[in-house]
């Protein structure tokens, strides 16, 4: 395989302000309507950050401590989306910054030769489900346009689909994630490579292997080689 993409040591400091959770508001009907039709004037991710604010579309804002709108370059090519914020990520406001978060770091840096900071980094919902559930349709309903729209100011050239749920969550498709990943997919016009989430490689490390197969697609994609 080439590398282990084992955890070690401190994640670099990641400085996004779009990160951060803004004051609080009212959150009424016309709030939500006006937040919605602002999503289309959005120019870019700082906008973006804006437009979402403190967002209580769904449910899930009762839980956070903060929303975590998503980390990286604006302009990556390679785009990482899972399912949600972790503990860790809902503490730091950032996504995947917990073991699983060191874990796609080491494939991102060692496994690629990039650095975390040249990628972006998103989830499909903005706000930790409690308990880690997974993410309910109504709150899927509510916040995917913001990812969308992240995807949108974008503009990556691939997206890598981490786990079982951001990945049927994206397709609309209710294929296991042994049979999705492995092989090329359409989000948004824009080509997706499915893959195991991290936390599932921190139980199963022997499917290491066939993540770092999926990454190897996706690294020849990026080289303009067909994958
Ligand atoms: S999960 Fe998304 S839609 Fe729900 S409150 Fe958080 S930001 Fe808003």
């Amino acid at each position: 395989m080439g590398v282990q993409f084992l955890p070690q040591g401190n994640l670099p400091e990641m400085t996004s302000k779009s990160t951060q959770t803004k004051p609080a508001t009212t959150g009424s009907g016309d709030e939500r309507l006006s937040r919605r039709a602002s999503l289309d004037s959005a120019q870019d991710l700082d906008e973006l950050r804006e437009v979402i604010g403190d967002c209580r579309l769904c449910k899930l804002c009762s839980g956070r401590t903060h929303l975590v709108f998503g980390v990286g370059n604006p302009r990556a090519e390679l785009m990482f989306v899972g399912e949600g914020p972790g503990r860790d990520e809902d503490l730091k406001g950032e996504p995947f910054v917990g073991r699983a978060g060191q874990l796609l770091t080491d494939i991102i840096t060692k496994g690629m030769g990039l650095r975390r900071e040249d990628v972006y980094i998103a989830n499909v919902v903005k706000c930790r489900p409690p308990e880690n559930r997974n993410p309910e349709p109504d709150e899927v309903a509510s916040c995917e346009p913001f990812l969308k729209k992240q995807i949108d100011l974008i503009r990556p050239k691939v997206i890598v689909g981490l786990g079982k749920f951001a990945v049927q969550t994206l397709l609309q498709s209710k294929v296991p994630i042994t049979r999705l990943r492995g092989n090329w997919h359409t989000y948004l016009g824009i080509k997706l490579m499915p893959t195991f989430h991290p936390a599932y490689l921190l139980r199963n490390p022997a499917d290491k292997k066939l993540v770092w197969e999926d990454i190897k697609k996706v690294m020849k994609e990026m080289q303009g080689e067909n994958a």
